[in-house]
C-alpha cells in the first residue's frame, strides 16, 4: 500500500466501532437505536465537516496549506494536494516550453500559421502579424483564405500537393510576392509557412527585363543580317570560293536566330506564375506538331501518334505547342534516320499525360539530372552540329511548371529516351471545358 493510499479497512474497522459504542451507550439507557443513530450522526457530521472544508480548500490557490484534518481526511487531503502540485509543476514547464517555442517561432523571418483541417487559423507568429497586418485573437478561427486572398491558392489548398511550395501574388495587392507553403503535421492540422519573395521576385524582373531588351536589341540587326546572308546563300552567282564561308555564315546566321528566339520565349515563361485556364485539345495539337515533324525530319523518321483520349487541357496554348515541339525536335534530332518516335496522349484518375518517346542515342543516368539546365548538353560538338540551341529543355520545363505540371525522364544508352508530361487532374477536361475527374481532397 503507498504512503498515500487511505487505510481502507481502518476506515471501515473505526466507523463499526463508533456504531458498536453507540449501541453500547443506547443499551446501557434501554435505547439501542437512539445509541446508533447518535454514533452515525457524530459520524455523518465529521464527514460534513471535513468536505466543506476540502471545498473551500479545493477553491483557494494551489500552495494554501492543507487544513488541520486527522483520519481518512488527512489521506484525501494530502494525496489532492500531491496531484495539485504535480500538475502546477506540469502546467509551468508546459507554459515555459510554449514561451522558448513562441520565442523561436517569433524570431524566424517567415509567417507561420498552425491550421485545423477546415484551414481556419489556430495560431500564428508575429511576423505573420506583421506580414498580414493583422492583430493576435482577432483572426482565429478565420479561414487562412480571408487573409491570402488568390484563386490559386484556395485551388493549391484542395489539390495534392500540400507540401510543395506554389508562388501567391495576393488579390489585393499585387506589389507583393509570397512563397507559401502548406505541410500536413498531423491528422487535421496543417502548417503554412509563408516566405515573402517580393524582394527576390523584383531581381528577377529586372534581370528578366535586362534578357528581354538585349534579345529585342539582338533581333533587329540579326534579322537584316539574316535577309542578306540568306540571299547571298541562295543566289549562284557569285565566286564558288565564297560558296562555303556564305553557307556557313547563313547557318551560324539561323543558330543566333534560333537562340535569341528561345530566349526570349524562356524569358517569358519564367515571368509567368500561372498558366491561363485556355481549354486546348491536345490531341488537335499533338496531329500539327507530328506533321510539323515529319516535314522536319523528311520522313526519315516514322513519327506514330496514339491519342487514347479526346479530353483536353486547361492552359496556355503556345506554352503547351512549345513543349511538345521541343520534346519532338530532340527526339527526331537525337533518333537515327530510319527510327521510330512515338507521341501518345491518355488520362487516368491522376491527371493527364503527354509523352515523346524515342530509340535515339539515349542519355547517360549522370547526365538525366542536368539536362533540363540552360545551355547543358550531353555532347557540346554534337548538339550544336544538329541545330539545338540548349534551352530546349529548360523551355519545357517552365512552360510545364507554369501548369503545375512535372516533367520525367526515363533513357538507356543507345535504346532511347522516353519523356513524359504529366497534368494534374484539375487541368484535364472535356473539349466543352468540363472537368473530367473530381479533384482530390487536400
Ligand atoms: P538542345 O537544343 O541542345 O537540344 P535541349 O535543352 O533541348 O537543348 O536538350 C539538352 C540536351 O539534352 C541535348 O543537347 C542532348 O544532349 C540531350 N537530349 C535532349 N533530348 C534528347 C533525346 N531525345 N535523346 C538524347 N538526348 C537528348
Amino acid at each position: 500500500m503507498s504512503p498515500l493510499s487511505p487505510p481502507t479497512g481502518g476506515i471501515v474497522a473505526k466507523h463499526l466501532a463508533l456504531l458498536a459504542a453507540g449501541l453500547l451507550l443506547g443499551l446501557l439507557y434501554a435505547a439501542p437505536i437512539a445509541g446508533v443513530a447518535i454514533a452515525a450522526l457524530i459520524a455523518a457530521s465529521w464527514h460534513i465537516y471535513h468536505l466543506c472544508q476540502l471545498l473551500l480548500w479545493l477553491r483557494s490557490p494551489v500552495d494554501t496549506p492543507i487544513p488541520p484534518s486527522v483520519g481518512p481526511w488527512s489521506t484525501v487531503f494530502s494525496r489532492i494536494y500531491h496531484e495539485r502540485q504535480v500538475t502546477k509543476k506540469l502546467r509551468q514547464s508546459n507554459a515555459r516550453r510554449m514561451r522558448e517555442w513562441r520565442n523561436v517561432t517569433n524570431a524566424l523571418p517567415d509567417a507561420g500559421f498552425v491550421l485545423n483541417g477546415e484551414f481556419q487559423i489556430v495560431q500564428h507568429n508575429d511576423t505573420a502579424g506583421r506580414m498580414f497586418r493583422i492583430d493576435g485573437n482577432d483572426v482565429i478561427g478565420l479561414r487562412i483564405t480571408n487573409i491570402i486572398r488568390n484563386p490559386a491558392f484556395v485551388a493549391y489548398l484542395e489539390s495534392d500537393r500540400l507540401g510543395e511550395p506554389i508562388i501567391v501574388v495576393p488579390t489585393a495587392d499585387a506589389s507583393r510576392t509570397y512563397s507559401c507553403t502548406v505541410t500536413r503535421y498531423s491528422a487535421d492540422q496543417f502548417l503554412l509557412i509563408v516566405r515573402d519573395i517580393t524582394k527576390r521576385q523584383m531581381e528577377n524582373r529586372i534581370k528578366a527585363d535586362f534578357v528581354a531588351n538585349a534579345s529585342h536589341e539582338l533581333r533587329t540587326p540579326l534579322t537584316v543580317l539574316r535577309g542578306y546572308v540568306n540571299s547571298m546563300a541562295e543566289d549562284n552567282d557569285f565566286d564558288p570560293q565564297w560558296r562555303e564561308p556564305v553557307m556557313e555564315m547563313s547557318s551560324q546566321v539561323e543558330r543566333m536566330h534560333a537562340l535569341v528566339a528561345d530566349l526570349m520565349e524562356l524569358n517569358q515563361l519564367e515571368a509567368r506564375l500561372d498558366a491561363p485556364l485556355e481549354t486546348v485539345s491536345i490531341c488537335a495539337l499533338l496531329e500539327q506538331a507530328c506533321k510539323d515533324a515529319r516535314r522536319l525530319c523528311d520522313d526519315k523518321i516514322d513519327i506514330q501518334l496514339d491519342c487514347q483520349t479526346n479530353a483536353s487541357l486547361l492552359g496556355d496554348a503556345s506554352a503547351l505547342r512549345s513543349v511538345v515541339t521541343n520534346l519532338l525536335s530532340n527526339s527526331v534530332r537525337f533518333t537515327p534516320a530510319g527510327g521510330t518516335v512515338e507521341v501518345r496522349w491518355w488520362t487516368d484518375p491522376d491527371g493527364g499525360y503527354i509523352m515523346v518517346r524515342d530509340c535515339g542515342i539515349g542519355i547517360a543516368p549522370d547526365d538525366l539530372q542536368r539536362i533540363t539546365e540552360r545551355f547543358y548538353r550531353t555532347d557540346r560538338g554534337r548538339a550544336r552540329h544538329q541545330g539545338g540551341t540548349g534551352l530546349g529543355l529548360a523551355i519545357v520545363k517552365h512552360a510545364l511548371s507554369m501548369h503545375q505540371a512535372t516533367l520525367s525522364i526515363e533513357s538507356q544508352i543507345n535504346e532511347g529516351s522516353t519523356f513524359t508530361c504529366h497534368f494534374m487532374p484539375a487541368r484535364v477536361t472535356t473539349n466543352s471545358g468540363d472537368k473530367l475527374f473530381a479533384e482530390k481532397g487536400g
